[in-house]
């Protein structure tokens, strides 16, 4: 049956490659219908704030299979980045991003690299809220769940089973953020020991990230949390050989989004100079994606021949190992050219016959529901840098009546008491009080401050579960 997918051809060089990439898809015979939708800098000059139309939200509803072209997103104004917007909207919680190197026909330090990234694309501080509350200071909330760790987590595993792949490694930052990083390095855990047959490793992110770079071959699928799989990807692309190269798909219970990810490269938009790859081999994950296996390994190894045979856009192109410089157009021609046709150096794609990762369907019914008593609250305050620790500590101790007030920090580190006068401080300061009290105490306790003049911009509840204390040290 045809797939009627929607098309976006995007900004700079979005059209070029999309043309080049449609092409091909016509000229292989996928199965497919496309409706063209329109998005990015032609909507928000429009005035629409998100850079996509109503109608636009219904063909996606009604596709639910999507390829984009890259956008231009434009700087400052209040703009949304579109696609965080569209990924959010529509639930495209896994990001997946193969980086293959095609050594030697691409230059590349690690010829024998094919790590696949799978990133969670909804959460951490992607969640976009953001605050200013005192003259020096801006936080940003970074939100981690368990059904979001839970299902990339899956997915990631899942992925590894389907495609052969004999490894999963997560990278967190769990000796710091032991909450945030710490849930999803624990979810890692639990879901691995349900999959036997892959191996499994954790690693910090920082000594990992530098690994990855200086030897991506000991790694298979790397599983991160949504700001760290968008650094590393990157990174990854770029080692491979070029970020031109490398396509992406994003994928939710519901709906498939599929993009090159690389941005839209303005600096030679309009010149048919643009490596198409990336766009094309996204259109082959899409392709897969939607069981159309045959068109996708067909295209696929037409596009490796392509490669090996030394046919090269201008980012890629070498005297050493290109045989001709082309430009987009000609690229999709000759990968056309070579349908039906598999590499003979490089290693030929072999998908067999499998398709959708069946994606995992959350039950919230699952999560442990534990005893929770509030144990205290922290409470930010504005007040001068340079305040006294000991006459601020006096003050707030003032107004605890039954709560302890048992720290003060300032940007998360302890003035108070045993704080040492060299620690540089801002205008934002924390209280921190102790005590088993009620929702009513806590609002009181907050009246006092206020009576004192004690400018409250925040407040945070501490939480104990089933005991165990759920909130920084
Ligand atoms: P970019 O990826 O567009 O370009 C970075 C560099 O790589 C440029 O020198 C460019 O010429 C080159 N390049 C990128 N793709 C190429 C290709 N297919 N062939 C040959 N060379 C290629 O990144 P940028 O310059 O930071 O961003 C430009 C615009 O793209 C910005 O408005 C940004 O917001 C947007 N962007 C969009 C997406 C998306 O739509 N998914 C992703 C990233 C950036």
């Amino acid at each position: 049956m045809t797939t009627t997918i929607a098309v976006a051809h995007g900004n700079g060089i979005g059209p070029e490659i999309m043309q080049a990439t449609l092409k091909v898809l016509r000229a292989a015979g996928a199965d497919l219908a496309f409706e063209t939708i329109e998005i990015g800098e032609e909507v928000y000059k429009k005035g629409i704030k998100t850079g996509i139309a109503d109608s636009a939200w219904d063909t996606l509803r009604r596709t639910k299979i999507f390829l984009k072209a890259p956008i231009t997103t434009p700087q400052g104004g209040g703009f949304k980045s579109l696609n965080v917007t569209i990924r959010k909207a529509i639930g495209l919680y896994a990001n997946i991003r193969p980086c293959v190197s095609y050594y030697p026909y691409v230059e590349t330090k690690h010829p024998t690299m094919n790590v696949v990234i799978v990133r969670e694309n909804e959460e951490g501080l992607y969640g976009g809220i953001e605050y200013q509350q005192t003259p020096e200071m801006t936080m940003s909330l970074k939100m981690i769940t368990i059904p979001g760790c839970e299902r990339i987590v899956r997915y990631a595993f899942e992925y590894a089973r389907q495609n052969n792949r004999k490894k999963v490694t997560v990278f967190t930052k769990d000796n710091i953020m032991k909450q945030t990083d710490g849930l999803f390095h624990k979810i890692f855990d639990q879901v691995a020991t349900e999959y036997p047959d892959i191996a499994n490793e954790h690693w910090i992110i920082d000594i990992g990230t530098a690994k990855l770079a200086d030897a991506p071959e000991q790694f298979d699928v790397i599983v991160l949390e949504n700001l760290y799989g968008d650094i590393l990807s990157d990174v990854a692309a770029e080692i491979a050989g070029s970020v031109g190269m490398c396509g992406s798909a994003n994928i939710g219970e519901d709906f498939a989004m599929f993009e090159a990810i690389h941005g839209s490269a303005p600096d030679i938009a309009g010149r048919d100079i643009a490596n198409p790859s990336g766009l094309l081999l996204s259109a082959v994950m899409m392709l897969v994606h939607i069981c159309q296996i045959d068109v996708a390994e067909n295209i696929h190894n037409a596009w490796l021949k392509t490669i090996e045979e030394g046919i090269h856009t201008g980012d890629i192109y070498n005297a050493k190992t290109s045989s001709k410089k082309v430009g987009t157009q000609a690229f999709a021609d000759a990968v056309i050219e070579r349908l039906g046709q598999k590499p003979e150096k490089l290693t030929p794609v072999s998908y067999n016959q499998h398709c959708t990762i069946d994606t995992f369907k959350f039950d919230h019914g699952s999560v442990k529901q534990p005893k929770r008593d509030i144990v205290g609250i922290d409470v930010y305050i504005y007040a001068d840098p340079c305040s006294n620790f000991a006459e601020l500590a006096q003050q707030a101790q003032a107004v605890a009546n039954d709560f302890i007030l048992e720290t003060i920090t300032n940007r998360g580190t302890k003035v108070w008491p045993q704080g040492i006068p060299e620690t540089f401080c801002t205008d934002q300061w924390r209280l921190r009080y102790k005590g088993k009290q009620t929702h009513s105490a806590i609002a009181e306790l907050l009246l006092r401050l206020a009576n004192q003049n004690v400018e409250v911009v925040r407040t945070e509840y501490l939480y104990d579960f089933d005991g165990e204390a759920k909130y920084s040290a």
